[in-house]
């Protein structure tokens, strides 16, 4: 009996609950708690990144605020109803300030700046507040949608705001774009905010409001 007392303790310890990244950050979600097939590939734990390094050392789950969670969730509905066969997958969710500022060291004064947000302004990045996703469409086994540049391509080809004339230039086919419509349509659809140089990136929030109702995760 009292072995079997010592291994429901050991299993309930402190120490034992700290090291499931959910506990680490307690205001986040598991994101795949609440859309069952959604794709993790966080990009940021592998070396496989435009930082060229690990930037997540305990960080494998694709975390976010409930609020971020219950509209991926709605998004996916969206996405099941047009087709069944299609999946999301992520490459970034909650990004703790501390990454963002390694990111900084990399990318400041460099063309790439524009693509990473500055950590030491009033608002840093909305990664750092678990309100932002960085996300494609993949169809079940096969793969991410060809989306005409992968994710962190830090080029105007990654730009919506450019898509009509870089398919005019033939730099995107009429495919990409046919692609990126839908990951917008189904993350709008949900209350996704899109950025205008980022086809991954949708914010779950306007800027005023994530500083105002959220808490940035150091
Ligand atoms: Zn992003």
């Amino acid at each position: 009996m009292l072995t079997m007392i010592f291994l429901f303790l050991a299993q309930m310890s402190p120490v034992a609950y700290a090291e499931t990244p959910a506990a680490k950050y307690p205001n986040m979600v598991v994101a795949k708690d609440y859309v069952k097939d959604l794709e993790v590939d966080l990009k940021y734990a592998t070396a496989d990144n435009f930082a060229k390094q690990i930037l997540y050392t305990d960080l494998k789950e694709c975390l976010v605020l409930r609020e971020t969670a219950a509209m991926l969730k709605k998004a996916n509905e969206k996405l099941k109803k047009i087709d069944h066969t299609l999946v999301f997958h992520a490459y970034d969710c909650l990004r703790p300030r501390s990454v963002q500022l390694q990111m900084w060291d990399v990318v400041k004064g460099t063309p790439s700046e524009p693509y990473v947000s500055d950590p030491n302004t009033s608002l840093a990045s909305i990664h750092n507040y678990g309100c932002a996703l960085d996300i494609t469409i993949s169809k079940k086994g096969s793969g991410p949608l060809d989306m005409g540049v992968p994710f962190d391509f830090f080029g105007d080809e990654s730009h919506p705001r450019d898509e009509i004339q870089l398919m005019a230039k033939k730099k995107l086919t009429l495919k990409n774009i046919e692609n990126r419509l839908l990951l917008r349509y189904v993350m709008t659809s949900a209350g996704f905010i899109p950025i205008s140089n980022e086809w991954w990136h949708f914010n779950c929030a306007t800027d005023e409001d994530v500083k105002t109702k959220f808490k940035i995760v150091q």
